[in-house]
């Protein structure tokens, strides 16, 4: 099939906060109307997490119900759901929104220094996740902040917990995990199993901007959006997901790439009834 540039928007997050960037979407509605937004600008993923009442993260099944739905009820963007949660999130907090038997769910290949804190993935919890969406048809993402979690990943593949075809989410400059630098992305990409697809995805302002050119650059996947990064441009917050995902269509589209659609994705990845 021919290359279309897929964009992941990640419009929500853990860790950003109103205080972050009051435009950040919270609640169920809201995190809807920006996902249904994101999705016209050209995103075809959402990578989604979930607020509570009073905007902390949370795993709970029945936010992450209502909030599918009403995604479901505006556009017919991919939904991705997170089983990162949160720091200090336990593992079975964590993968609960699985049971919603979402097309996509991220899987973390490893732990990581997060701050001052740290999110854990040992390699058991690892094949519990990948076991779990295995057994519900859900393609997983593979997020690596580091080398040693795509080598974690190949331990996966090699114990049939994971099956081709292989997606990845390379996570670059989160507090703890690798750097983002051009050549420390194309290094990883190398370290992929053949024929990957891959997410770049850049934490900060700079890093953000420049995994889209790094996507583009290397023939991978784009990923925007207020979880990744708050900033439009330096000391510009940015208005709205959409926003955001505009800028990398505009970006792509320069270099001559077509923007894939959600059927694209649907078919490239072999998601649930395809
Ligand atoms: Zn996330």
């Amino acid at each position: 099939m021919m290359y279309k540039i897929v964009i992941t928007c990640a419009i929500t997050g853990a860790e950003t906060t109103r205080k972050d960037n009051a435009n950040l979407p919270i609640t169920p509605e809201e995190i809807g109307q920006a996902a249904c937004d994101a999705y016209n600008a050209g995103a075809s993923i959402l990578h989604l997490h979930v607020r509570d009442k009073d905007g902390l993260p949370t795993q709970d099944l029945k936010v992450f119900k209502e909030t599918m739905e009403i995604v479901r009820r505006k556009c017919d963007i991919v939904i991705e759901v997170t089983t990162g949660g949160a720091v200090g999130m336990t593992l079975e907090e964590r993968i609960q929104p699985l049971q919603l038997e979402p097309e996509i769910a991220s899987l973390d290949c490893g732990t990581i220094n997060f701050g001052d804190d740290y999110i854990l993935n040992t390699l058991p919890m690892i094949r519990k996740v990948a076991g779990i969406m295995q057994d519900y048809g859900i393609r997983p993402t593979l997020e690596c902040f580091d080398l040693s979690h795509i080598d974690t990943s190949l331990v996966l593949i090699k114990e049939g917990l994971i099956k081709a075809p292989f997606h990845y989410g390379l996570v670059l400059n989160a507090p703890g995990g690798v750097r983002y630098d051009t050549e420390t992305l194309g290094f990883l990409i190398k370290r992929l199993p053949e024929n990957s697809f891959w997410t770049a995805i850049g934490i900060g302002g700079k890093a953000s901007l420049m995994a889209i050119y790094g996507a583009i650059s290397f023939g991978g996947f784009i990923r925007v959006g207020l979880e990744d990064n708050v900033y439009y441009s330096k000391g510009v917050l940015a208005e709205s997901n959409a926003q955001l995902v505009e800028r990398a269509v505009r970006v792509a589209k320069e270099f001559g790439c077509e923007i894939a659609g959600p059927d694209y994705v649907r078919k490239t990845f072999k998601l649930k009834d395809y």
